[in-house]
């Protein structure tokens, strides 16, 4: 698919057209074009580093979503998108280069129209990683928290002072 193409799916998905989604879009191209396929399923992973606009892209032009589970946040603030095929068990990593977020001096229409016109190697240092992607996502039970009576996923009860509850409830229990 073309980079317009892209581009212009991927600013439908996110709301508005912004450098962020470009960056996204430039990381999905890259990807769409060295055998990471779009996922219906969890065929893809997506670790990404950040929690910007840029994720977008990737949900829509990838398949990598939060929904699914095949969306992995780190909070490290950092531009970072590791990419794994379950299919072909492999990996990559692009991280974003610093000397692209230098130009100060353009304008936000600019920094897009200068993202979309970069090869992926100008923008991104690019490498192959270990193929060693997080679990699939799994169904899981949910149960009723005593203290509210919300179902709740069993991961995520407490047990305190002998009662199964909810984080939020164990959370106003230990004020
Ligand atoms: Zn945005
Ligand atoms: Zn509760």
């Amino acid at each position: 698919m073309e980079i317009k193409e892209l581009m212009k799916k991927a600013t439908m998905f996110h709301g508005h057209i912004c450098p962020g989604i470009a960056i996204g879009v430039l990381v999905a191209k890259y990807a769409l074009e060295h055998g990471f396929e779009h996922s219906p399923d969890e065929e893809l992973v997506a670790v990404v580093e950040t929690d910007n606009c840029s994720v977008d892209a990737l949900q829509v032009l990838l398949g990598t979503t939060y929904g699914k589970g095949n969306l992995i946040h780190k909070d490290y603030g950092k531009s970072n998108y590791n990419i794994y095929s379950r299919k072909n068990q492999k990996g990559v990593r692009l991280a974003l280069k610093k000397s692209i977020l230098n130009n100060n001096k353009l304008s936000r229409d600019e920094k897009i129209q200068k993202f979309l016109g970069l090869k992926p190697e100008d923008v991104f240092e690019i490498r192959n990683i270990e193929y060693d992607p997080p679990m699939m996502a799994h169904i899981e039970e949910s149960v009723l928290c005593e203290i509210c009576g919300e179902l709740t996923m069993d991961s995520r009860m407490m047990n305190y002072q002998n009662k199964n509850m909810c984080i939020p409830c164990y959370k106003e229990f230990k004020k």
